[in-house]
């Protein structure tokens, strides 16, 4: 069975570092994670693309430059405990458990949780949990979290998810209209958020009681 290391490799230079992503982190960690084990069998090599793919339950892991602009953006550190919202394939959740201390990913379909909670023990990620519920509420339990970092659109910011933020902690998160928005960038630093916009995106609606009814 093939590996895919050089399509890896290929899809971390030409997409991602050409387009100037340069935290070495963030390239390491699309490097080394097997995207074409997060897909369907039938969709391998249509894996290391340069655009989203169906994973089922009509919801789709997303292109991997935007995955890897989310992981820089958010500035994930060794230590840090990070919230990952919308598990999905669990694509997302790897990648941020190739740098952090521990992440804590929360999906609303029983049935992706399930199969991204056991493809990720089958691949040794230790570090990781997957919870099922609504992210909009965040996962009081375990917070604060140094990163939150969101896989699905919001009409407005989670308040939860600002409660749920440590002191000098970022959250990424793509909001606006059902079917365009910004990835938004937000920094708490004491009791004071701040607001970077950041590029036009399309993601699915997180759908749930803070996000799209
Ligand atoms: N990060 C994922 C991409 C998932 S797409 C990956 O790397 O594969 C967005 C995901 O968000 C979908 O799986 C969808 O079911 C989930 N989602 C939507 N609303 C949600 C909510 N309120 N809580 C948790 N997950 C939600």
């Amino acid at each position: 069975m093939t590996s895919y290391q050089a399509e890896r490799e290929q899809m971390v230079a030409n997409q991602i570092a050409a387009r100037g992503i340069s935290d070495k982190k963030v390239l390491e960690a699309m490097r080394n994670v097997p995207r074409h084990l997060f897909v369907p069998e039938e969709a391998h090599r249509y894996a290391y693309a340069d655009s989203p793919v169906r994973i089922g339950s009509g919801q789709t892991i997303s292109q991997p430059y935007i995955v890897a602009l989310m992981t820089a953006l958010l500035q994930v550190e060794s230590q840090h405990r990070v919230l990952d919202v919308g598990t999905g394939s669990g694509y997302q959740a790897a990648i941020l458990a190739e740098i952090a201390t521990k992440v804590y990913s929360i999906e609303r379909h029983a049935a992706l949780a399930e199969e991204a909670e056991s493809r990720l023990e089958s691949l040794g990620y230790e570090n990781v949990s997957v919870h099922v519920g609504d992210g909009t509420r965040g996962l009081a339990q375990y917070a604060p979290f140094d990163r939150i970092v969101v896989a699905a659109a919001a009409p407005k910011v989670p308040k939860a998810l600002v409660e749920q933020l440590a002191d000098s902690g970022r959250l990424v998160i793509p909001v606006g209209e059902r079917f365009s928005q910004h990835l938004e960038v937000w920094e708490r630093t004491g009791g004071e958020l701040i607001k970077h916009s950041g590029i036009p995106v399309v993601f699915v609606p997180l759908v749930g009681e803070n996000g799209w009814g």
